[in-house]
């Protein structure tokens, strides 16, 4: 594996003709990360992970210094699992470069984390737009666990770059909770309470995927989901394709944001 500390040097070292696959991170490496990086070994010729904590994804400056970090162990992790290129771009490469059009999300798009997490995304799209408009890939692999993230960034670059957003299925603890660089701030013991948020959530997805009337239910399992000790920021069901709020039986996601400990968590079914 090669590390590179710039995308410009990565750029000439790199031989674009073939066919790369790109898999954007925040470090802290698992498995759900890992299920990315397989995905693009499968379909590309040469893989390349970047790490980049961004600071502008935080709408919470304690949220960014918490943040996991443990390069030593990622970069270990990343040899192992034979990704081509590293990239450990640094914060004034991604930056310095004004765009001329700042990037906006549109007022329909400011829902959900957009909503409670003003300039989020807009962070988000800026990082993406820097690291396609220099690296130029084929495929970029996103988590569907970030779906609304894959949703905006898939939409983002339809028009502007040849490369293609590929949905990577979420992978979970036992089938149960979604792996995030997040849960290693929770201590072991504090663990079964996503275990509960999600089993939850997975009840109310199934009643809803058989009866498009229990969406009435939807105030109960709020309920249900706030005696379980988190703080909940949201619990949304919205169409899957479109994210209005017209669903109907098979083309709907729940998506739950929640606090605990002070730590956000999101998921969706
Ligand atoms: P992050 O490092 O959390 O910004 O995530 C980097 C990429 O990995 C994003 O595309 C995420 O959606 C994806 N990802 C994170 N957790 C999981 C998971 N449990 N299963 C699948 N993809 C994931």
């Amino acid at each position: 594996m090669i590390i590179f500390k710039s995308i410009n040097n990565l750029k000439k070292k790199v031989n674009f003709s073939k066919n790369i696959g790109f898999v954007p991170t925040m470090g802290a490496i698992h498995e759900g990360h890992l299920s990315l990086i397989n995905q693009s070994k499968k379909k590309c010729d040469k893989t390349v992970v970047s790490i980049f904590i961004n600071p502008k994804q935080f709408n919470n400056k304690l949220d960014f210094k918490n943040y996991p970090r443990n390069l030593n162990k990622d970069i270990k992790l990343l040899k192992k699992n034979k990704v081509d290129y590293l990239l450990l771009p640094k914060y004034d490469e991604l930056f310095r470069v004004n765009l001329r059009k700042k990037i906006r999300l549109k007022n329909k798009d400011r829902i959900l984390c957009a909503k409670y997490r003003p300039g989020h995304f807009e962070g988000v799209l800026h990082v993406i737009n820097q690291y396609l408009n220099l690296i130029q890939p084929k495929f970029i692999f996103l988590g569907e666990k970030d779906y609304q993230q894959y949703h905006l960034i898939s939409n983002f670059i339809k028009d502007k770059f040849i490369t293609r957003a590929y949905l990577c299925k979420t992978i979970r603890q036992n089938n149960l909770y979604a792996l995030s660089s997040r849960n290693k701030l929770l201590k072991n013991k504090d663990l079964h309470i996503l275990k509960s948020v999600t089993m939850i959530i997975k009840k109310f997805y199934f009643s809803l995927k058989k009866e498009k009337k229990n969406v009435k239910n939807l105030g109960h399992t709020k309920m249900l989901l706030e005696k379980t000790g988190i703080n909940l920021e949201y619990l949304e069901i919205r169409n899957k394709i479109n994210f209005s709020k017209k669903i109907s039986k098979g083309n709907f996601k729940i998506f739950i944001a929640y606090y605990f400990k002070n730590i956000r968590f999101i998921d969706n079914f």
